[in-house]
């Protein structure tokens, strides 16, 4: 018998979960082997080339604020910066990339090759290897069998995966890719409860061929935000995107062609992301509205291939065709390959503990997709836990987690093995309850301490943080020290209040039209703190009175759970509730708020806004009476 390899931590999966995870088992220090079908499809991103957006964004910061790769591949491929939402108030900004999909592979393939302790094997794993309740390892397609102490497996799409295109099904774990089946069968055998779900992606077209000339420009912001606080500037070149419009005459085609879709002949029966609909779906559901967005976004500088983000589909060949010659700009493009899409099976994460190992099988870690989230971020900040994790497990070591008033993978994480999914998961900043404190801005005040206690942060993050961090405490020692009376501050010209209560220049920050420029007038020393500094107190005052109301807002609704709802209570009439969750709300009209609270698709922010709407209704009926 030959002696089988051995390592502390095996990661199967190359994707956004498996680099993250062999990334972050590697930097807490433990030897780890990524296997992978193909080293060279380490990275890729099987949809769209971007990173970040709503909610999604602030998954990256807190990724890179705990040293994982995600923030600086993203920094060396993206081609197109933007701040989401910048009208609005940082805790709802997003930041994110248009990615050039070969430097941003071979960006996360760069950073995995940094990690010392990291090796990768190429290969298909087949089956796990399992003693009393333990997964001890794995067995290759080619009967190899690798033991360790801890195994993470991230195979995203790839579970008995099939693709569809109108009447066609492939078998296949991304377009070209075998499935992988095996493994199926294991967590069959091991007695998962394994679902079904599916996604889908959009025609590729040939940019030569667009008429680039009638179409709405794009660009990015100038100039662009890193989302690593490493990364001190963007080198890439940056280039614009363009914005299209569906017709009502390419409506007409697909409405024409409906029984064609294998989600609407019956041929998929699994259940997509509501909220990243193919454009079947939005003819179907928005009947009323007579064009949908396209955005146009290259995949790369030296790439004419263009990604039309907003038209996912399974339609046959013909019908995508005939859908893009009725699009302004897309009348004579050409179709690189053509959309698809995907069914899989994935496990339900109820399956999970919070460190993302499985109940089930001690040493079996699952992180990504196959938990049954949607995305490169949800799948990233999963496989960063989920390393961390199974790193600690080969150490002997006790489990980590972030909470819910830490970080938006907290309330991931928590949503997933406390909730488990009925549709693919994706990441809003609206499914968290603390959202003014998880700000994209102090992602690494908020968890790189923590990282550092976890030993996930390496030197140079280390280094950069501690420097960060003593800034960032002068400056605010600096601006609760420095106060004056409201008369002083008249003299200076700022108009305060006249209460004779003196006010620090903590205090004056947080008010509207009073920033560190206006303060510098008062205090010229404030002139020398460093702008990142400057920025970040300017914020951290902004929130602070709103940080206590959201804190009270939170207790009232662990209070009132139990708060009964009125049945005829008219949902619609509550104006801070989304379209959707109005309509959720209407069919199930939950008993109470806590039955409310537990509804798929009712988030904690449209739980704080009813508890308010329904006591202050309650306050009106009563003082009425
Ligand atoms: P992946 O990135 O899929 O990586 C899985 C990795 O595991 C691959 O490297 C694969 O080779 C490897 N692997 C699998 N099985 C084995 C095995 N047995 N042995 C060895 N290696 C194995 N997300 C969105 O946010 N919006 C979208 O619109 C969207 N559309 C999508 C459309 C399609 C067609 C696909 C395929 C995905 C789409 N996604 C979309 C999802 C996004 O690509 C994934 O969420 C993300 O890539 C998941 O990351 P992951 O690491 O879990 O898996």
């Amino acid at each position: 018998m030959t002696d089988a390899l051995s390592y502390d931590v095996i990661v199967v999966g190359g994707g956004h979960a498996g680099s993250e995870a062999a990334a972050s088992a590697a930097r807490c220090g433990v030897r780890t082997l990524l296997v992978t079908h193909k080293k060279e499809t380490i990275g890729v991103m099987s949809c769209n080339p971007a990173i970040g957006g709503l909610g999604k964004g602030h998954l990256v910061r807190e990724i890179d604020a705990l040293d994982g790769i995600m923030g600086r591949a993203i920094d060396r491929g993206g081609i197109q910066f933007r701040v989401l939402n910048r009208s609005k108030g940082p805790a709802v900004r997003g930041p994110r990339a248009q990615a050039d999909r070969k430097l941003y592979r071979q960006a996360v393939q760069d950073l995995l090759s940094d990690q010392a302790s990291l090796e990768i094997l190429e290969g298909a794993v087949e089956d796990l290897i399992l003693d009393d309740g333990v997964c001890q390892g794995i067995v290759l397609q080619d009967g190899r069998s690798v033991n360790a102490r801890a195994v993470v497996i991230t195979s995203g799409t790839f579970l008995r995966g099939v693709i569809h295109r109108g009447e066609q099904r492939i078998p296949a774990g991304r377009v070209g890719e075998a499935p992988s089946l095996g493994l199926s069968d294991s967590f069959e055998r091991a007695g998962f409860e394994l679902g079904r779900l599916k996604t889908g992606t959009p025609p590729r077209l040939d940019g030569r061929t667009i008429n680039w000339g009638i179409l709405e420009r794009q660009p990015g912001d100038n100039p662009p935000e890193p989302f690593s606080t490493l990364s001190t500037e963007i080198s890439t070149p940056q280039i614009d995107c363009h914005i299209t419009y569906t017709t009502p005459q390419a409506h007409a085609v697909i409405e024409a062609n409906l029984a064609r879709s294998p989600m609407y002949s019956g041929q998929i029966e699994s259940v997509g992301p509501r909220y990243c609909p193919s454009i079947e779906d939005k003819v179907v559901r928005f009947a009323d509205k007579s064009r949908h967005q396209i955005f146009l976004e290259p995949e790369g500088l030296d790439d004419h291939t263009v990604y039309p983000n907003g038209i996912s589909t399974s339609l046959p060949e013909d019908v995508q065709r005939d859908m893009l010659r009725l699009i302004p700009g897309l009348e004579e493009a050409e179709i690189i390959q053509f959309g698809y899409a995907i069914e899989y099976d994935y496990v339900d994460p109820r399956e999970l503990t919070h460190g993302l190992e499985t109940r089930r099988l001690q040493g079996l870690f699952l992180a990504g997709q196959i938990n049954g989230t949607t995305g490169y971020e949800e799948a990233g900040a999963q496989g960063l836990m989920a390393g961390i994790n199974a790193a600690r497990r080969a150490m002997g070591r006790g489990e980590v987690r972030l909470e819910r008033d830490e970080g938006y993978i907290g309330v991931m994480i928590d949503d997933l093995v406390t909730r488990g999914v009925t549709e693919p998961y994706r990441m809003f900043t609206s499914r968290a309850e603390y959202r003014l404190r998880l700000r994209a801005d102090n992602a690494d005040q908020r968890l790189t301490d923590r990282g550092l206690e976890w030993g996930c942060v390496g030197w140079e993050r280390a280094d950069a943080w501690s420097e960060k961090k003593k800034a960032l405490m002068d400056g605010r020692q600096l601006v609760e020290a420095l106060s004056a009376t409201p008369n002083a501050l008249k003299k200076a010209g700022l108009e305060i209040n006249q209460d004779g209560r003196r006010r620090s220049a903590m205090e004056l920050l947080a008010l509207p039209g009073i920033d560190s420029g206006v303060l510098t007038g008062v205090w010229p020393e404030l002139g020398d703190l460093p702008g990142d500094v400057v920025r970040q107190l300017e914020i951290d005052a902004h929130y602070a009175g709103y940080l206590e109301r959201q804190e009270a807002d939170i207790a009232a609704y662990r209070r009132d759970e139990a708060l009964l709802l009125d049945p005829g209570l008219d949902y619609h009439s509550i104006p801070s509730l989304s379209n959707e969750v109005k309509q959720i709300l209407s069919q199930a009209k939950p008993a109470t708020l806590g039955a409310a609270a537990r509804l798929p698709g009712v988030t904690p922010a449209a739980i704080v806004a009813l508890l308010r709407y329904v006591k202050r209704r309650g306050a009106s009926s009563e003082s009425a009476a």
